[in-house]
């Protein structure tokens, strides 16, 4: 195990649903024709908000359980091998399997192969965004395997055929007649008459999966939390399903992040204060279980963790990067972000949507193959305000941005229309004529402004007024200005 987490940084080669399909520009203007979607978007994510702050405003000491969160993530990063070791070494006195895996190409296989050893084809799944990430649900459908998601939000997304579009609630693109048209069209027992009424659809979700419940042999879960002390693992949600698929199936196979391993319960004490509050926004989520390795005669019988890199370690090996492992996964980033706000998660193309999205998803699959993400930003700071971790996500942004630029240069790659316009600015700067020929040429832009504003210049600058006006240039440059009021420059 040391030798996985001391090698080099690895590049993954399989990196499930982390690539995005198209840049991040080119999707946002599609989203952003969507009104429905903008509709959908604004309700749920100002409702969570309103949520989350009136729980959080409750807490007198709300900044130092971030700072404690925050200090917790940053000191076992640091130890990270330290802690999967104890984890490991708990795991297997208290009965129970652990497997490492590199890559999404490799838990699948691991997954795979232990689904097939106790002969069953379909398995119940926790909501888990490792899972998605390394794209388990389609591996186990090229082997034979069906796999029924039973949180609700993902049992809409599979049913509609469709990609998660938030991290806690993946379906929340969807109003309730989207879902109720998405029941009736793929759910073989489904009243014909059923309403768009939240209860009426909870209690077809219910009937549908109870039945799943109680035949399956294999449940599939994700993690929270890894407390490496004891071996314990744990996981939150809502609706009970969790708990399902935790006790009924006779074998229990969790497949975790590296990244979500800590070293005591004192540490989940801090975290269990600040997940629910700033992901559902609630003071305690409604279920919480934890198990460790199995019990003789309770629960599940068979476990096995898989304990999954897929990118993580080369984020760790960026200790400007790092940082973006501390996120629990709450989703608050997402909720308060003025950009995911407007486009949803789809166009950023990534299993991770919203700001962690942007600066996780570059990290893990390298930054060429999510290069638009860390763009998707107005720096406005609002993420790094409402993380429970107090990860600083424009930081992160910047950091990402600049490591792009910097290894397209360092590939050569033909250089970009930005590129270009700042050479020539410098080229231009750099000399007092040339900047005072500049300006006098720039004044040109008078005789096709209007009410002081210019609304479509030539190519390239059209690129800056398709979307906004520029403004009307000075009458007088600052140097004519000066000389004018002061007298000669010297
Ligand atoms: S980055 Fe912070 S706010 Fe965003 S999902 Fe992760 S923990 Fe939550």
């Amino acid at each position: 195990m040391s030798a996985f987490l001391g090698m080099p940084a690895y590049a993954p080669r399989g990196v499930g649903h982390l690539r995005g399909d198209e840049p991040f520009p080119a999707a946002a203007r599609h989203a952003l024709g969507d009104a429905q979607l903008r509709r959908n978007l604004t309700k749920a994510t100002t409702t969570i908000r309103a949520k989350r702050a009136s729980v959080v405003a409750e807490l007198p000491d709300w900044e130092e359980l971030r700072a404690a969160g925050h200090s917790i993530k940053t000191a076992t990063l640091r130890d990270l091998d330290q802690h999967l070791e104890r984890l490991e070494s708990e795991v297997t006195a208290n009965g129970g399997v652990v497997h490492w895996a590199r890559d999404a190409g490799d838990a699948n296989a691991i997954v795979t192969r232990l689904v097939r050893a106790t002969g069953a084809t379909e398995v119940v799944k926790i909501k888990s965004m490792v899972t998605d990430e390394i794209g388990l649900n389609g591996a186990l459908a090229a082997a034979g395997i069906a796999a029924y998601e039973t949180d609700l939000a993902e049992l809409i997304v599979q049913l509609g055929h469709d990609r998660p579009s938030h991290i806690l609630v993946p379906a929340i693109h969807r109003n309730r007649a989207e879902i109720r048209d998405i029941f009736l069209r793929e759910m073989p027992d489904v009243e014909p008459g059923l309403t768009d009424e939240p209860a009426a659809l909870a209690e077809a979700a219910r009937r549908h999966l109870r039945r799943k419940f109680l035949t399956a042999t294999v449940g599939i879960s994700g993690v929270n939390f890894a407390i490496a002390e004891t071996g314990t693992l744990c996981v939150l949600e809502s609706e009970g399903n969790g708990r399902m698929c935790l006790t009924l199936p006779q074998t229990l196979i969790t497949v975790m992040g590296i990244e979500k391993v800590i070293p005591t319960w004192a540490d989940l004490g801090v975290f269990l204060q600040l997940l629910p509050r700033s992901s559902t926004g609630e003071r305690m989520n409604p279920y919480t279980s934890m198990w460790t390795g199995v019990t003789p005669g309770d629960g599940p019988q068979t476990f096995h963790l898989i304990l999954v890199d897929n990118g993580r370690t080369a984020a760790l090996a960026d200790p400007a990067g790092r940082p973006a492992l501390h996120c629990i996964r709450c989703s608050a980033c997402l909720n308060v972000c003025p950009v995911y706000e407007r486009t949803g998660g789809h166009a950023y193309g990534s299993v991770y949507p919203g700001p962690i999205g942007a600066v996780l998803s570059p990290q893990l699959t390298g930054i060429e193959e999510n290069a638009s993400l860390p763009y998707a930003s107005s720096l406005c700071g609002a993420c790094y305000d409402a993380c429970p971790v107090k990860t600083n996500i424009p930081e992160l942004l910047v950091h990402l941005r600049a490591r792009h630029v910097e290894e397209a240069r360092a590939a050569k790659r033909v250089p970009s229309a930005e590129a270009i316009t700042m050479a020539a600015a410098s080229w231009v700067m750099s000399s007092p004529g040339r900047f005072r020929a500049a300006q006098r040429a720039g004044r040109a832009g008078r005789l096709v402004s209007r009410a002081g504003r210019i609304g479509s210049l030539p190519p390239p600058l059209a690129a800056w007024t398709r979307t906004r006006d520029a403004p009307e240039p000075p009458r007088q440059t600052f140097r004519q200005w000066w000389r004018a009021e002061r007298g000669d420059l010297r």
